[in-house]
């Protein structure tokens, strides 16, 4: 037998920039973790609804959170927004996302420009002819200002359309034109490498840069950012552009930023998911949390392991179990993860039989299997892999949050 290799997500050389707010500095690229970032959904004018908003992204597990800022009015929120988060102890750093006015708001509202730690541009919609880069370079000049790093972010939704009839008039020239979706690819790539290339040429350090080529098909984006990360250093933030709602959004999401992750493409991430009716916005912060998680690329709580559950269990007391614990897990991270370093690459199984039951919990730190069909009325919880006691009753529940809470204690 031909003994199998474990695989990782491969390393990938970028360069680093810095995000910053105050003391706090996220790193981006260059062998930092991949960030989890996420983007507002209110209006930015509304500066208390925002700042509420920010907070919960923030306390989901959001490194960097974007807003818009597009209006005059919305521009003047936001150093009132940064205050408000300041006082609330909320450090995280904001990006401001960009379009159409990014040059006149960054320029005739400084306090703004210095309130966001680093900006958006969109290449598509900077200005069109003799304007173009003139705008662009006004933006780029306000961040080497404000000593800040932009996302030279490019979606083909909002695509230069200069730019990509250009390249469809020169592929119409060429003996074998490539195909259309080609032709699209690298009119994506070539806005943000040249606009990159354009804002060093200006006087934007090259780590400063970070490049983004959004589009909204899984294949697509994995052809378009495979193909980006060969031509260039600089730190790439990946996500699935209108990726959708519920369960095609996360699993296109998953699907797409998965096969990439792996292969070392993607420094931050989003998931760009559209929330259900009632459904909170940080849902997207977990799921891009957990899309890291189960690479094996960052941890942010405990993992429950649980199986499916099937015929041979008895009750609901499994999936009851199951979430209690996952939930009970989750609410307790923001003070374990001061208070117990480490605590969330620990590892809990749920298991509804004596099938799998004992092995998995085994597998776990901590573990229990409950009895299924047909089996004696006892949970064996196992602790380090060895049996460690058997629970009965109808306390099952409580007695084994009380034991996963004691070992973490521990
Ligand atoms: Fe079914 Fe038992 Fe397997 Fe769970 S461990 S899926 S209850 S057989």
């Amino acid at each position: 037998p031909i003994p199998i290799e474990p695989v990782a997500p491969v390393q990938r050389d970028t360069l680093q920039a810095q995000v910053r707010w105050g003391e706090r500095v996220v790193t981006v690229g260059g062998g930092a973790p991949v960030r989890v970032q996420s983007m507002t959904n209110t209006d930015t004018v509304d500066a208390i609804g925002t700042a509420i908003q920010i907070k919960e992204l923030a306390l989901a597990g959001s490194e960097l959170v974007r807003l818009t800022v597009n209006t005059p009015e919305a521009a003047a929120a936001v150093p009132y927004i940064r205050e408000q988060l300041d006082r609330m102890g909320i450090d995280v750093p904001l990006i401001g996302d960009f379009h159409y006015n990014g040059h006149r708001l960054l320029t005739e509202v400084p306090a703004c420009a210095e309130a966001l730690s680093k900006y958006r541009i969109n290449p598509g919609n900077v200005g069109k002819g003799d304007k173009r880069d003139k705008q662009f370079g006004q933006m780029v000049e306000a961040a080497i200002r404000w000593n800040k790093p932009v996302r030279i972010g490019v979606n083909w939704g909002s695509l230069d359309q200069e730019l990509l009839a250009g390249m469809m008039d020169e592929n119409s020239r060429r003996r074998t034109p490539w195909d259309a979706k080609s032709v699209m690819y690298e009119a994506l790539i070539t806005s943000a490498i040249e606009s990159a290339r354009r804002a060093e040429d200006i006087g934007l350090p090259a780590h400063q840069i970070l490049l983004s080529c959004k589009v909204s098909g899984v294949q697509d984006l994995i052809s378009v950012y495979r193909a980006l990360a060969q031509r260039c250093k600089y730190a790439l933030h990946l996500g699935l552009t209108e990726a959708g709602m519920g369960t095609k959004g996360t699993v296109a999401s998953a699907a797409a930023l998965g096969i990439l992750l792996q292969d070392g493409i993607g420094d931050t991430i989003r998931v760009s998911l559209t929330p259900q009716p009632g459904e909170a916005r940080t849902q997207e912060v977990v799921i891009a949390s957990e899309i890291l998680q189960s690479l094996g690329l960052r941890s942010f709580v405990p993992s429950v392991t649980a199986c499916p559950g099937c015929g041979r269990t008895t009750s609901t007391t499994f999936q009851e179990l199951t979430k209690e614990i996952d939930d009970f897990l989750r609410a307790q991270m923001p003070v374990w993860r001061a208070r117990y370093p480490g605590v969330e690459k620990m590892k809990v199984a749920v298991m509804g039989c004596i099938v799998n039951g004992p092995g998995e919990s085994k597998h776990a730190d901590i573990g229990i299997s409950l009895p299924g069909t047909g089996e004696a009325p006892a949970a064996p919880v196992y602790i380090d892999g060895e049996k460690s006691v058997t629970l009965r009753g109808d306390n099952i529940a409580q007695d084994f949050r009380a034991l996963v809470e004691n070992y973490i204690e521990k």
